[in-house]
């Protein structure tokens, strides 16, 4: 009887102490898993939605409000949380296009409001505030376009201020004078990383604006290795560093020249995972970044983790590669080439269809395609115009023991294919083709 009590005690102590342990990236992808608010897929998710979002985080108890509106007249927000002295300012779909982390920043905030009894958050509430503006071009989002509605990059706007986005983001931060600013976008999906031709999930640049080596830039490189170890957890060769120049135009080196160092964050893809996956990935680095700067780990955390991550690349892989495929060219139907063909579809919401295109014919070897199929026991033939560079990626797939009037008229009637690649899919004879991986 003894012993169970002391059994007992020595439980409780390790409950007690798990309890006041530092959150682990771990932790916080648990945390996402159970208590993420965020129920589209990030590129479904149209302003009205946010402010679905933003319902529920004022019913939580969290400080939202209308800051401005877009070209539009469409409304932006700023959410609000914690009373400290360090002030984090992050805005999010700057580009209309490049949603991901605006879903990120509404269950960062539904999670810190939904666990301020844990002893961190109330560390977080005592020492940060955290301001963020998610969706900032509301109008480019409903069209899912780069631009706004006037067709200007809002990021390449800083200077000018010719759009009442720039104009507000560049007010936001004059006004409150954060110390650290993240700013929020999603990079091309066959992004790559180094040499690799791993995709790179997320990229990371600390932007330094015209002054390299202050205080602020150096933080953020500790800020950013804290951010990549998180993620290695999860992603470890697919995060990236972005490859960019002084831009007097942008908002993240005209931030960092105004004194409010920013950290880029550019989410890509991921092969097999899908949007929500990514969101999580952002959220882990958010809060990640976030208890460092509380917990003080932050100062002791190492910025060659940033420093050494490989920069982003681009060409080395395709979305979808057909290996070795006997090409039918119709108008020259006797000469038929073998040849690997590669296509790539157009960044699109998920909730719509996009059509590809062919990127590349030829000795494709040292490439890599996120879809291989091997179509050396088959024609392949266009459903419209010619299979060539730059042209639709709809194919008509033939068994080569088959004899085909490749002139015959109505090709696709006349001899019907075994196989049929459309929109980026098999709608016909899905499986015929073997994957060569
Ligand atoms: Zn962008």
């Amino acid at each position: 009887m003894k012993y169970a009590w002391l059994i007992f005690a020595i439980l409780l102590v390790f409950l007690i102490s798990a309890k006041i342990q530092a959150q682990t990236a771990k932790d916080f992808a648990d945390g996402w898993e159970k208590q993420h608010i965020s129920n589209i897929l990030p590129s479904n998710v149209r302003h009205r939605d946010l402010q679905k979002y933003l319902e529920q985080l004022k019913k939580l108890g969290l400080k939202v409000e209308e800051v401005g509106r877009s070209y539009a007249s469409r409304e932006i927000y700023q959410i609000e949380f914690g009373k400290g002295a360090t002030k984090n300012f992050l805005w999010s779909q700057m580009h209309g296009d490049e949603p991901t982390a605006t879903s990120a920043l509404i269950d960062m905030f539904a999670y810190l409001q939904n666990n301020r009894d844990k002893d961190w958050v109330k560390q977080l509430e005592k020492t940060l505030t955290i301001r963020a503006v998610p969706m900032l071009n509301p109008d480019g989002a409903e069209f899912y376009q780069r631009y706004n509605l006037q067709s200007v990059d809002i990021n390449r706007d800083a200077r000018a201020l010719q759009t009442p986005e720039a104009q507000l983001l560049k007010r936001l931060r004059e006004d409150w004078s954060p110390n650290i600013g993240f700013n929020l976008h999603n990079q091309q999906s066959l992004t790559t990383v180094g040499n690799s031709t791993n995709q790179a999930a997320i990229s990371f640049l600390v932007v330094t604006g015209e002054n390299q080596n202050t205080e602020g830039n150096e933080r953020n490189k500790r800020l950013s290795a804290v951010m990549i170890s998180a993620l290695q957890n999860f992603i470890g060769g697919n995060i990236g560093r972005y490859v960019d120049d002084y831009n007097p135009r942008a908002f993240g080196d005209k931030f960092s020249d105004w004194g409010t160092p920013v950290i880029l964050v550019e989410t890509g893809a991921l092969y097999g995972k899908d949007e929500m996956f990514l969101v999580k990935m952002n959220f882990v680095a958010f809060l990640s970044a976030f208890k460092s700067l509380v917990d003080g780990s932050e100062k002791t955390a190492n910025p060659s983790v940033y420093e050494t991550v490989p920069f982003n690349s681009s060409g080395r892989i395709y979305d979808v590669i057909f290996r070795r495929a006997n090409v039918v060219n119709i108008s020259e139907p006797s000469v038929i080439t073998t040849s690997d063909v590669a296509v790539n579809t157009q960044r699109h919401r998920a909730a719509f269809i996009a059509p590809t295109y062919v990127r590349s014919i030829g000795d494709l070897s040292a490439y890599r395609g996120l879809e291989e199929f091997d179509a050396s026991n088959f024609y392949i033939a266009p459903r419209y115009g010619f299979v060539r560079v730059g042209s639709s990626g709809e194919f008509m797939f033939y068994k080569k023991t088959r004899q085909i009037d490749w002139k015959a008229a109505d090709l696709e009637k006349t001899f019907p294919p075994d196989a049929i690649f459309s929109l980026g899919r098999w709608v016909k004879g899905e499986e015929l083709l073997p994957k060569t991986k």
